[in-house]
């Protein structure tokens, strides 16, 4: 005889029963596990979460497997003592919403089967999602939909669900879903003229009580094609969350939401041609300052500081400049906490730029380099930038 007589087993919705205590044992936590002669909680295991709820009156937090040493109960605050009878209640919004889930998964993957021969490996039920990696080899949206269109279909036909107790003998000669994991007597969960698969998890009596089932996302993972899918109430919590920021992007864009992505696509075209427009009109400004800046030159150097520019910007203005014979354009910028730099010569002009920028880099506790009639750089030491110039404009006239 088994420690625990497991109640769920035989009864899914039941979520109150009274029990008595065969053994206590502290956890590291500091928490005491109780094992029961009988419960309905549900212990972590197949890839659904274990149950919480209450052992008269103090919280169960943590349900485990123990398998012939029983199910541990973890509570939190005042155990009960040893041969002590207690009741307990099974928090059922946790249990449905597992149940949903694992049922969901039932379906969707025996719906995969179907359509495509394609097995789950494995299930996974997550914080606010659940995940099944199926072996379908040349996944699609479409091929998906296909198969959740299904299992909706399914759901929607409310089928029953019976569980069938059976020898491995027996198992031998039914069509299950996957092989069982283990021999003995083995727990089948058949859904009426659609699925029979072993499996010690929790499940709805009918179909309908799943409600829905939907696909939110699928990648390939290790060779596998990894569906995160959503069923009952988190299906419903998902439309709701989804539905709030379809809203908000849609308010942003003064739009209906489901004119949002056509106006959203226009807005990015817009806002890219805008780009195009202001790179023009900046070579075009460029042009104009480096005229103003060539009038005042001396020996042909540029030397400039500006404030709030960009290294692009700085970029295209000495193109600008260079591009009149012998110049030499010794930029920098004070762009938020950084100093930026660009040197260059016109191909006429002498002296090596990257030369220069290093050593004005290192002095600004920075990097740069590049090539001789072109360089560009930076540091954080935004104080020494004056004298990083200096420092440059003295190399260049020793050069030349
Ligand atoms: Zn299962």
């Amino acid at each position: 005889m088994p420690v625990t007589e497991r109640l769920y087993y035989s009864d899914s919705h039941l979520i109150e029963f009274d029990a008595r205590v065969v053994n206590l044992s502290d956890r590291v936590s500091g928490w005491v596990a109780v094992v029961l002669d009988r419960t309905a909680f549900y212990p972590t295991g197949g890839g659904q979460p274990g149950d919480t709820g209450t052992l008269n009156g103090a919280r169960v937090v943590e349900c485990i497997d123990d398998g012939d040493n029983g199910v541990l109960h973890v509570v939190q605050g005042a155990a009960p003592a040893r041969d002590a009878v207690v009741h307990g209640r099974v928090d059922w919004s946790r249990r449905l919403d597992h149940t949903q889930q694992h049922t969901g998964q039932h379906i969707l993957s025996q719906a995969f089967v179907t359509l495509y021969n394609a097995p789950t490996r494995s299930f996974r039920v997550l914080e606010a999602s659940c995940e099944i990696d199926v072996d379908l080899s040349n996944p699609t949206t479409d091929i998906i939909e296909r198969a959740v269109e299904l299992a909706n279909n399914v759901i929607w036909e409310d089928r029953a669900i019976t569980i069938r107790n059976v020898t491995s003998e027996e198992a031998a000669e039914l069509p299950l879903r996957k092989d069982p994991a283990r021999g003995g007597e083995l727990r089948l969960i058949e859904i009426e003229g659609f699925d029979l698969t072993p499996c010690g998890g929790t499940h709805a009596y009918r179909t309908g009580e799943v409600g829905m089932i939907a696909a939110r996302s699928w990648e390939r993972a290790k060779g596998l094609t990894r569906i995160e899918f959503v069923a009952g109430t988190r299906a419903l919590a998902d439309y709701r969350r989804a539905n709030k920021s379809a809203h908000e992007v849609a308010m942003l864009l003064s739009t209906g939401r489901d004119d949002a992505p056509q106006v959203a696509t226009q807005m990015l075209e817009e806002h890219k041609e805008l780009n195009r427009r202001i790179r023009a009109l900046e070579e075009v400004a460029a042009e104009g300052e480096a005229e103003k800046l060539l009038a005042s030159a001396t020996d042909g150097v540029v030397l400039h500081v500006f404030s709030d520019r960009d290294a692009d910007a700085l970029k295209k203005l000495a193109h600008a400049l260079v591009a009149k014979p012998q110049t030499i354009a010794l930029l920098a910028s004070r762009d938020k906490d950084t100093a930026r730099l660009v040197f260059a010569r016109s191909a006429d002009a002498s002296g090596d730029m990257s030369v220069l920028m290093r050593e004005a880099c290192t002095m600004l506790d920075g990097r740069g380099g590049g090539r001789p009639d072109m360089a560009q750089g930076g540091g954080k030491n935004l104080a020494k930038l004056d004298a990083a110039l200096t420092h440059a404009l003295t190399l260049l006239s020793h050069a030349s």
